[in-house]
């Protein structure tokens, strides 16, 4: 059996609990990601909702195989503090959600990037505990609130995770937000159950209406 995820840095109050995927909600991703390909002659085309098959070779337009997809996204990864900047109003909306209630982040990683990514956050006085994990959200979101009698919430862009997380704790409010304006159209419906968010104002407003019930 894989080990279980240790959440025991996690320290929660008796306040309601957010809990905030990384790439595409608190942080860009796809913009610097795009900017940090073209640095090396590649482009990312918004032509389909996935980075494998739309990378390409900027000089021949010859799309990038997908091994070399996943290993320049390792580098970016590596590099993240170079090419990484918070989303529009994130670091501001956080800290005002943070007087009410406790925020955690929840990214969809593998681990050995989890303290490159921490020091990114703290750099950006994002200081909320991070869990940095490859495995389904879900059950993590569930463990995370405890079936305790609090409200709480999850915002993602990717409708796989706001699914699991659906699927495990039915309860939590889902809010969708995907801060890239060019793959955004191009994202799946997340369907029924989740509410969309255009940015973090409306994030902000939703989740509002939702914890002060
Ligand atoms: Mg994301």
């Amino acid at each position: 059996m894989a080990d279980v995820l240790s959440l025991d840095h996690v320290r929660l109050t008796n306040r309601p609990l957010i809990i905030c995927d990384i790439d595409e909600v608190v942080l860009e991703f796809l913009t610097p990601f795009r900017n940090f390909l073209r640095a090396s002659g590649r482009d990312l085309l918004p032509r389909s909702f996935r980075l494998h098959g739309n990378i390409v070779q900027i000089e021949s337009g010859e799309t990038v195989a997908d091994d070399l997809v996943s290993a320049l996204q390792e580098e970016f990864f590596l590099r993240q503090q170079d090419w990484q900047t918070p989303a529009a109003l994130a670091v501001e909306t956080l800290a005002e959600l943070a007087g009410e209630a406790d925020i955690v982040f929840l990214t969809a990683m593998p681990p050995r990037h989890a303290a490159v990514r921490r020091a990114l956050l703290d750099r950006f006085s994002l200081r909320y505990p991070l869990v940095a994990t490859e495995d389904a959200k879900g059950p993590i979101v569930k463990r995370l609130h405890a079936g305790r009698k609090l409200p709480f919430a999850f915002i993602d862009d990717i409708s796989r995770n706001l699914h699991s997380v659906r699927e495990h704790a039915p309860d939590c409010l889902l809010v969708n937000l995907m801060v890239n304006a060019d793959f955004r159209p191009l994202a799946p419906d997340p369907g029924e159950g989740v509410t969309k968010a255009g940015d973090w104002t409306e994030v902000a407003r939703i989740i509002r209406a939702h914890i002060s019930r």
